[in-house]
């Protein structure tokens, strides 16, 4: 689609006329800055072991030393080894809350610990654009319409309740048809800032 990628490189300087990663600079007026979401302060309330501000958990998401206190999804560090730690995503925080809630479930029952929790990988799914996604299922890779309905039916069946089902395709249906973005722009540095529809 006309982007190139550069992986493997740090951006060191944002300014009025562009960005510079590994030394060199592009010269821009516009500049969109995607790089990911800050965790949540939660690990700081508790006063834990953080790895880069997510809270580390054991091999059922409870934290060290505060029995009890269970974290899960984009807020929990679960180390998978040679220091990685599972991604950020839905996949990851729906099955972990799963997993905690059989671990409390038999816990309370007075029942062993079902076995530690492992991550089960379906795939990936991810939109690039308007009526193009991509994605990867095992072996399986595959780009362009069919995966955009892919994408769409999984993130609807994924849905907590048959009404939000109908209200997501309702809007997605508008905004597909009708070129209008739902999304939300926050304007102006920091703190309590005013939010506007596009
Ligand atoms: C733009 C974007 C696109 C994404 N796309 C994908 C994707 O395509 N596929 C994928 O797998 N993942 C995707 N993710 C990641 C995915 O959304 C998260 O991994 C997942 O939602 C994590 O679930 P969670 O329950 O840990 O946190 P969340 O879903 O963030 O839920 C946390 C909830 O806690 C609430 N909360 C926060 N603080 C407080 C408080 N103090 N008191 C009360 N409530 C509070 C929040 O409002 C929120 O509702 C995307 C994330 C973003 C930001």
């Amino acid at each position: 689609m006309g982007v190139e990628i550069r992986t493997g490189a740090r951006v060191t300087q944002v300014d009025a006329h562009g960005v510079v990663f590994n030394g060199e600079r592009i010269p821009s007026r516009t500049v969109i800055w995607t790089a990911g979401v800050t965790p949540s302060p939660v690990g700081k309330w508790l006063g834990v072991p953080l790895e880069k501000g997510r809270v580390k958990v054991d091999s059922h998401c409870e934290v060290p030393g505060q029995p009890g206190i269970f974290v899960v999804g984009d807020t929990a560090a679960f180390d998978i080894g040679n220091n990685k730690f599972l991604p950020g995503v839905a996949q990851v925080a729906m099955q972990q809350g799963k997993h905690v809630g059989r671990v409390i479930s038999s816990r309370l029952a007075g029942y062993p610990p079902p076995p530690a929790f492992r991550y089960f990988d379906k795939g990936n799914l991810a939109v690039i654009g308007k009526k193009f996604a991509v994605l990867e299922v095992g072996k399986l890779r595959m780009a362009g319409r069919v995966a955009f309905m892919v994408w769409a039916v999984v993130h609807l069946i994924f849905l907590g309740s048959p009404g939000n089902r109908f209200r997501v395709a309702g809007q997605w249906l508008w905004s597909f048809f009708s070129g209008q973005r739902g999304s939300r722009l926050i304007m102006g540095p920091g703190g309590s800032v005013p939010l506007i529809d596009p």
